[in-house]
């Protein structure tokens, strides 16, 4: 027998071992890519180099025989280094994108293929299953989200985006009528309790999530229904209550204590939520409404104030000719509800329609229902006029970019008008209640709450915060994400471990494909529209609050589904570059230079090959030769240049026939990859 020691520990192994083979026998983990159990190797990765005593250079660990006395290391600091190194060079042309580029712009991260797919095959629930592991009130934020996905869909340089909002909102539709809807199981209760203050979409969100875990929540809220804005903001012709309480109803199901009616401030302080509970998380949002900010500004009528008001079915009298000033979401829905209610309604916004901060379908509903915008028109004085009110107005024009990026308004002197109303409602802007949190002892910035945004920890030990109360007024997606991501956190807190909140992996982004590239990814693919979702007329629109946008029918939402090509690497969760990427730290930009062109060999009925993503480890050269294989897969050229392809130009399914399963398994990245491979999360 052969001794020797890695580091640190003693072994003794059989002349012809190699040290990866030792370390294995003390359980000790040397990275590999090329290396295949029984087959010769090849040393072609170095990614398992070691340093090995009295050697200048590190030595690759599957290929060196352990010798006697020999003393090896395998994770000093220039091991970590070149393994670190070599991964970047692999990675600086790889062609390839891990996620697909629809779920790397979901703020939520929703494995987008993942749940289409289940659709396309007409399993509601699968796809709900899949959505509920990263979205919790997928079918509320399938109506309301502005779906920064669809944007980044690759269809969209083929015909255009699919319709994924619409998607997941039917899946959960679909569930909720079920008898038995799909309530996400729990683990055995912790006995540790967390206290949510705000039971809006980010407090919901961390429920969701921590009672998976087995911690009991309790919900603390200041309104008298779980929701925030998705309830008290957002009108009914938007999100129909119905569907969020069926969301609701699940977390309800899962066990979260709602304890309503109580306000943070008045009836509990934070103090005492810390003494009595294992952790806190707070989700107050921006409840403050901000107000014209010229001479009269409290004659006019809050915007959020109003729809909530509209919402607890006791409208506001604001009369028969209303003003909405603002240009967001807020002014939108104030206009369309007033609209609804009987009144005249004209929207005044200070900039232009680029600038607005609101999807521009919404901007076109508000149209279409007959309120005209007027832009570049500012308020500078609001005063009582008889039974009504008058505003007067400047023109404005626009000047050079804000703190925003959106290029700002500049008055134009001289260009003074007055209007007269009924009702000025002013929707331009909320604010988060920081005096409440300081007065908690939290840190506060200029527009919210204080929190790590990887794990949303605030400045008192154990207590977290996020949505809109970090964020200032944002977006529902933000809200739900950060709910997660809080209840990951607090999970490790419970733990006693260190608070790091979600794991997340290396990605690799497609750089800009070209003509040859986009020719390859589309090649299989048939253009055809988008669907288009059920709408409401125009009379019916105006006669009430029923909802505008319908669920798609089952037909047309698996004709949707079906459209999904898939994007996304078929090895997303289970490649080796990737796990080994993130593990070292390893920036696939470092040394990023021109990268290897797409293409795709389908060829093969059970597997796919991408030649972008080989990294000529040669694994599958050496399984095939083993295998017996009549072609199998050569290197072709040298150096640099060497590529690994089936000789001769013949397809895949003629080179690889009995080792093709083999040979994908054995490939450390999405180079091979078995067809129906694709089944991850991307973190
Ligand atoms: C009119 C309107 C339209 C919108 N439209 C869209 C849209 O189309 N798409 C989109 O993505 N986003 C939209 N938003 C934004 C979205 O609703 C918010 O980003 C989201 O609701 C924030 O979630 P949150 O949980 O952080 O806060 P909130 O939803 O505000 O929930 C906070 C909760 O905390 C409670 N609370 C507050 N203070 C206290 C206290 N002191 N004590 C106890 N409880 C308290 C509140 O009662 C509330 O229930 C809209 C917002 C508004 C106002
Ligand atoms: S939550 Fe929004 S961004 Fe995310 S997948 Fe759904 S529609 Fe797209
Ligand atoms: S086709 Fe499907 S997977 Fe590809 S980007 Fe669009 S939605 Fe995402
Ligand atoms: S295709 Fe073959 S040579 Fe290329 S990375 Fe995969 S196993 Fe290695």
């Amino acid at each position: 027998m052969i001794r020797l020691t890695i580091d640190g520990q003693k072994v003794a192994v059989a002349p012809g071992a190699t040290v990866l083979d030792a370390a294995a026998w003390l359980g000790i983990r040397i990275p590999t890519m090329c290396h295949v159990p029984g087959i010769e190797a090849a040393a072609s990765c170095f990614i398992c180099a070691v340093q090995i005593e009295g050697r200048a250079t590190l030595s690759p660990a599957c290929a060196m025989p352990a010798a006697e006395g020999m003393v090896v290391h395998t994770q000093t600091e220039d091991v970590r280094h070149a393994r670190r190194m070599a991964l970047e060079l692999l990675l600086s042309d790889h062609a390839g994108e891990c996620a697909a580029p629809c779920a790397a712009r979901c703020p939520a991260s929703l494995d987008i293929p993942g749940f289409t797919r289940h659709i396309a095959e007409g399993d509601a629930r699968a796809a709900v299953q899949v959505i509920g592991r990263t979205l919790a009130l997928a079918g509320s934020l399938g109506r309301v989200c502005p779906r920064l996905c669809e944007q980044n869909c690759r269809r969209c340089e083929l015909d255009q985006g699919l319709a994924i909002g619409a998607l997941h909102r039917y899946a959960v539709d679909v569930d909720v009528e079920n008898p038995e809807p799909y309530v996400p199981p729990c683990a055995p209760p912790t006995g540790r309790r967390v206290a949510i203050v705000g039971a809006g979409p980010a407090g919901l969100a961390a429920a969701y999530y921590l009672l998976q875990q087995g911690h009991a929540c309790t919900l603390f809220d200041a309104h008298e229904q779980p929701g925030g804005m998705l309830r008290y903001g957002i009108p009914e012709y938007r999100l129909p209550k119905r569907a969020l309480d069926a969301e609701i109803h699940t977390i309800r199901r899962m066990g979260a204590e709602f304890r309503m009616n109580m306000r943070w401030g008045r009836d509990f302080n934070l103090a005492e939520l810390r003494e009595a509970h294992s952790a806190v998380f707070v989700a107050i949002g921006a409840q403050g409404a901000q107000g014209l900010r010229c001479p009269g500004e409290d004659l006019a009528l809050p915007g959020i104030g109003y729809l909530h008001r509209v919402a607890c079915g006791d409208p506001p009298p604001a009369g028969k000719d209303v003003i909405v000033v603002g240009g967001g979401n807020t002014a939108m829905d104030c206009a369309r509800t007033a609209r609804r209610l009987g009144a005249r309604v004209r929207v005044f916004y200070r900039r232009t329609r680029q600038e607005m901060p609101c999807l521009m379908e919404e901007v076109e509903a508000t149209e279409a229902e007959g309120v005209p915008i007027e832009y570049l028109v500012a308020p500078v004085r609001l005063e009582a006029n008889g039974s009504g009110f008058r505003l007067t107005c400047r023109r404005m024009t626009l000047g050079g970019p804000d703190a925003s990026g959106r290029r700002s308004p500049v008055p134009v002197e001289g260009s003074d008008f007055n209007v007269d109303c009924s009702a000025v409602i002013a929707a331009t802007g909320q604010s988060v209640e920081r005096a409440l949190a300081e007065s908690g002892g939290l840190d506060v910035t200029a527009w919210g709450i204080v929190a790590d945004p990887q794990t949303m920890a605030a400045s008192l030990p154990g207590v977290f915060a996020g949505g809109d109360a970090v964020l200032g007024a944002d977006l529902a997606v933000r809200a739900v994400a950060a709910g997660r991501i809080a209840a990951a956190s607090i999970g490790q807190y419970l733990a006693g471990e260190p608070v790091t909140g979600e794991p997340s992996s290396v990605s690799v982004l497609f750089r800009p494909i070209d003509d040859d590239e986009r020719a390859a990814l589309f090649r299989s693919i048939e253009k055809s529209p988008r669907v288009r979702l059920p709408e409401l007329s125009l009379e019916r629109r105006l006669a009430g609050f029923d909802e505008v946008e319908g669920r798609l029918p089952e037909a047309e939402a698996l004709r949707e589904a079906r459209r999904c090509m898939i994007c996304g690497c078929l090895k997303c969760d289970s490649c080796t570059i990737r796990t080994l990427a993130t593990e070292y730290g390893a920036d696939p930009e470092r040394f990023a230079g021109a990268r290897r062109r797409f293409s795709a060999d389908t060829s093969h009925p059970d597997i796919v090959y991408e030649p972008g993503k080989c990294i000529s480890c040669d694994a599958c050269v050496r399984i095939a030769a083993a295998g017996g294989e009549a072609l199998g897969m050569t290197m072709i050229g040298r150096g640099f240049d060497v590529k690994v392809a089936p000789p001769f130009d013949h397809p895949l399914s003629e080179a690889l026939t009995t080792t093709a399963l083999q040979c994908a398994a054995a490939c450390p990245t999405g180079a091979l990859a078995l067809r129906t491979q694709r089944a991850c999360e991307f973190g």
